[in-house]
């Protein structure tokens, strides 16, 4: 568990950064429970788009953990200064557009923040937010098994759908938000087949 290894005045951020079903989230989930074992004052942020009612988030696993939408940066920097978190806990962070702002207002309270975020977009393409503000994190590369050939060295997440996730790259099942049934691990020599 050294990624949780948090030690006061030094904050750091870590990114668990992978396609779609590699645990992320479940990682989160237990990243959660053992600050909270820990007593540490915590939030846990979900991008408004995945926000469902009942602000539980489930990982494939079954791991839960209560959440908050983040709807606008003042309204999460709002909600920071009343709670004043030791860590916060982002889910999905490609989906934040005001990330790299509320990251900088993070640090200076010198908060340390874990995150989730896909490697790529259903095109190949990184995604801007991530592109960003990776290089400010320590990175937790979680490779998944490309469900076309079995590599376990899948990056990417191939939109099986059979629908366009038009300009915004977003496809999701809001009812069900199965997106395992949409994204699924590639690896890249698959992803790229013509
Ligand atoms: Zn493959």
């Amino acid at each position: 568990m050294e990624f949780f290894n948090i030690i006061p005045g030094q904050p750091r951020r870590t990114l668990f950064w992978g396609p779609v079903a590699t645990a992320k989230t479940s990682l989160l989930g237990l990243g959660i429970q053992w600050v909270s074992r820990q007593k540490l004052r915590h939030l846990t942020f979900v991008p408004s788009i995945l926000y469902k009612s009942g602000a539980l988030q489930h990982s494939r696993t079954g791991i839960t953990f209560p959440a908050v939408a983040f709807e606008t940066l003042a309204q999460a920097e709002q909600l920071v200064n009343e709670q004043k978190p030791q860590v916060v806990f982002i889910e999905e962070i490609q989906f934040v557009e005001e990330l790299p702002a509320f990251l900088d207002f993070l640090s200076s309270l010198n908060i340390t923040v874990i995150m989730t975020g896909l490697n790529s977009r259903d095109d190949g393409q990184p995604w801007p937010v991530v592109r960003d503000i990776i290089h400010t994190c320590n990175v937790v590369q979680m490779p998944g098994i490309c469900h076309m050939c079995g590599a376990t060295n899948a990056l990417y997440s191939r939109n099986v759908s059979g629908q366009s996730s038009g300009p915004d790259h977003v496809l999701l099942d809001t009812t069900k938000q199965q997106d395992h049934d949409i994204f699924r691990p590639t690896c890249y020599k698959c992803f790229f087949a013509k």
